[in-house]
């Protein structure tokens, strides 16, 4: 089969289409045949070997994907042979042909869904999951801010936060980010690219704030963030690319909290609970991931240029093999 191989920690283009050996399932593995491969901010950080998390070398990218069950080891009883799947997490690397991982890592792809969507599911639904609800405590009625809601993550996030009764006030830089928002469901949708857009968002709110913000650039906005949140309001911080200087009175007067997150810290359960309400938002359609462009496995050079772009995002990036 073809898989993308890195050997060497650097820019996109040490990223290599090669010829390997096809995979074989050990017990409690299964082997997926992969249709659409997701392209994750991450990727291209462990990529360049900036990341907490180094993989041996040489490596094959990649943590999503959508796909059919081709193979499966001895113990294997979730899915079987020609079962539509998306994959959250895998052993092998998903920027490839096939893809091996543990039974765990595997789940059912309802049938109106696309691989490609299927590709989108994983760190960028998981981590919206994860961040309503597991960290940011989301509670029907409150209001959220996805600040940074045109991406991945944050496409994800307006869907599932509108479909639990929240008020979601969702951001975008361009035009044409903010109009794919709000047919995600956004109540609102300001412009993070306009002067006084967090003005707009006062008055929205009545001059009370929002109770949670999700965050998708800490160190531009956290302090920022923090004088528009109302009393308990939380912040959960999701993606941030360098420091910041933060007023904590800020946090103080509102017994405000910011909260960190990333997927590693995901416990068993957690995954379990997360991926069993993302297959049941799949399957009853209230989820419905964006795909914003699908680029061949042979560039996956140009998709890590694209999905680290600072500006523009439109939905989720996959390769296709
Ligand atoms: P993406 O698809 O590239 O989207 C990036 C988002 O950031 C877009 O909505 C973009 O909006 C927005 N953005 C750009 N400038 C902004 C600003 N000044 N204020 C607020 N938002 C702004 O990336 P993604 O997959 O959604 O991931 C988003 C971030 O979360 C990345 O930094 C990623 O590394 C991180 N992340 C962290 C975890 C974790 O476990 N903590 C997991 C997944 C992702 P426009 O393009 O419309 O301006």
């Amino acid at each position: 089969m073809k898989a993308i191989r890195v050997h060497e920690f650097g820019g996109p283009e040490v990223m290599k289409l090669e010829d390997v050996p096809d995979l074989q399932p050990g017990p409690g593995q299964v082997v997926v045949q992969i249709h659409a491969a997701g392209v994750n901010p991450v990727d291209s950080y462990i990529r360049s070997g900036a990341y907490a998390l180094k993989p041996n070398l040489p490596y094959t990218p990649g943590n999503d994907a959508g796909g059919v069950v081709m193979a499966w080891g001895e113990g294997v009883t979730r899915v079987k042979a020609g079962e539509r799947v998306y994959v959250s997490g895998s052993l092998s690397g998903t920027y490839a042909e096939q893809t091996l991982c543990n039974e765990a890592q595997v789940h059912r792809l309802a049938g109106k869904v696309s691989f490609e969507q299927g590709a989108a599911m994983g760190v960028p639904y998981g981590t919206a999951y994860r961040g309503l609800f597991q960290r940011g405590d989301a509670r029907a009625a409150e209001t959220v801010m996805v600040h940074g809601a045109s991406g991945g993550v944050g496409t994800a996030a307006v869907q599932l936060a509108g479909a639990v009764g929240l008020t979601v006030i969702g951001t975008a830089g361009s035009e044409r980010g903010m109009q794919l928002v709000k047919a995600q469901g956004a109540h609102h949708v300001l412009n993070h690219s306009s002067e006084g857009y967090l003005d707009e968002l006062m008055k929205l709110t009545e001059s009370r704030g929002v109770d949670l913000i999700l965050e998708m650039l800490a160190n531009k906005n956290l302090a920022k963030d923090l004088t528009v949140l109302a009393k308990k309001g939380r912040v959960v911080v999701i993606g941030s690319r360098g420091p910041i200087e933060i007023n904590p009175r800020d946090a103080m007067g509102r017994d405000a909290d910011i909260r960190g997150t990333t997927m590693l810290n995901t416990s068993e359960q957690e995954y379990k609970q997360m991926h069993a309400a993302l297959v049941a938002g799949l399957e009853n359609g209230t989820l419905r991931p964006v795909i914003g462009q699908k680029i061949p496995l042979v560039e996956a050079a140009r998709a890590h240029t694209e999905v680290m772009k600072p500006s523009g995002a439109y939905g989720k990036i996959v390769l296709v093999p």
